[in-house]
Formats: structure tokens, sequence, C-alpha cells
């Protein structure tokens, strides 16, 4: 009998972020795709993150994936929106307090930027977006957890903002939480979760589309 295919049988992650890779993995576990990363393209080129929207950095460093291996690449970009700060530090989220700044040096400049805001202005969301890009064409995928910021850090887990990032719904900043806890709302947890949706569609639109057996089976 022949196996049905998948539309997209391999799969090149445009990071070397471990951590990422692992997330990634484990969400695709169930699908037929063989999932690679660049560690193994070395050669492959940096991409300068310099869009003007999520959307814009995920899709340039699929592009330059897939070109570079030839297979389809994935793409994330992540940005924190502070409404009071009309969207700040959003796509500049990684180097919101200069281009060496760490995260200490990030959320710092972020809770100056908020000092004296009161608690029901201090409204946030993150976003992450996830682009798949490759010959046969492109797609975007979204993700937001929405929730508010902190009045100073608390909590040793996670990364980044995640110190001082309280989701709707909780008291706990992410960094509180146990990394099952915040996978299970994060923005980047349900922008993996929407492109698995479409990933399972495909492969049961390209199974069912294979002519069923003949009753009786094939030795009929
Ligand atoms: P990236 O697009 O995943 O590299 O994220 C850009 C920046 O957003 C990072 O440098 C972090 O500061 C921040 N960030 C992304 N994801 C998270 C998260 O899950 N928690 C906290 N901060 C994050």
């Amino acid at each position: 009998m022949k196996r049905a295919s998948m539309p997209y049988e391999t799969i090149v992650l445009a990071t070397r972020n471990t951590h990422k890779c692992d997330e990634i993995r484990t969400m695709l576990a169930a699908l037929p795709i063989s999932v690679r990363d660049l560690r193994e393209f070395p050669q492959c080129p940096e991409v300068d993150e310099d869009g003007e929207t999520l959307e814009e950095n995920a899709l340039k460093k699929a592009r330059v994936v897939s070109r570079f291996t030839g297979f389809p690449a994935l793409a994330d970009d992540t940005g924190l929106e502070v409404y009071y700060l009309l969207g700040e530090p959003g796509v500049y989220s990684a180097r919101y307090a200069g281009p060496e700044a760490t995260y200490e040096d990030n959320n710092r400049k972020l809770l100056r930027r908020l000092t004296q805001v009161p608690e029901r202005k201090r409204g946030a969301r993150f976003r992450c977006v996830i682009a798949l890009a490759g010959a046969t064409g492109e797609r975007v995928f979204e993700g937001l957890v929405e929730g508010s910021i902190a009045f100073e850090p608390r909590g040793k887990n996670g990364f980044g903002y995640d110190p001082i990032f309280v989701p709707a719904g909780s008291t706990k900043t992410f960094a509180e939480m146990a990394p099952e806890e915040k996978n299970a709302v994060s923005h980047r947890g349900r922008a993996l979760a929407a492109l698995k949706y479409y990933l399972e569609n495909l492969y049961h639109v390209s199974v069912r589309s294979h002519p069923p057996e003949p009753a009786g089976g094939r030795n009929a």
C-alpha cells in the first residue's frame, strides 16, 4: 500500500536555541515530520532581525533558512507589548535597553518607564509569531497572552521578561511558575498549538485524499 505523504516531510527550525528546539520537537512529535535544526547547518547565514514587525522578522528568518537548506523552515519572533507605552518594547524586546542589554537591564528599563503608573494601567501582552516558509508557500501563526507588568521582579524560572510579567487570572509572574504551567498559557505555547493544528489538518487531509482500499482489502 502506498504510504500517505505529509506535505511537510522535513522542517528545519531556524534557531540554534536548544530550549526552543526541544519545545517545538515535543509539540510536533506525533506528526510524521522530520524536524531538523540549524545546528546541522552551521554554515547557514545569521539573519539580522531588523524588521519593523514581528511578522517581518519571523518571515525573513524562515525564508533565509529555507533557501539555504532547501527545506521548509520555521522561525519565530516574540515581543512584549505594554499598552501604557503604546506597544513598547514590542519588536525591540531583546534590545530594549541597548544592543548589549541583559534581561535584567531590559526589565529595569521597563520598570523605570512605568514608575508611578498604577496597577490598572500596567496591562501588557506577549505576542509570538511563527512563520513557516518554503518553496510551496508561506504561513504565519500567532499566539497571545494578556497580563500585566508587576511592580518589581519576582521568581527565578524562565528568562527575559518572565520575572515582571503576570498573566491574566494569576497572581504569580511567569518566573514564579513551573515551566509546564507557563507553557500551558504562554504566547509561544499558543502559537505552536496553532501551527500544530494546521499541520495535523494538512496531514489528515493528505491521508484522506488517498484512494480508499477496495472492499475486503488489497488482496481480496
Ligand atoms: P525571541 O524572538 O524569542 O528571541 O524573543 C525576543 C525577546 O523577547 C527575548 O530576548 C526576551 O527578552 C523576550 N521574550 C521572548 N519570549 C519570552 C518569554 O517567554 N518570556 C519572557 N521574555 C520573553
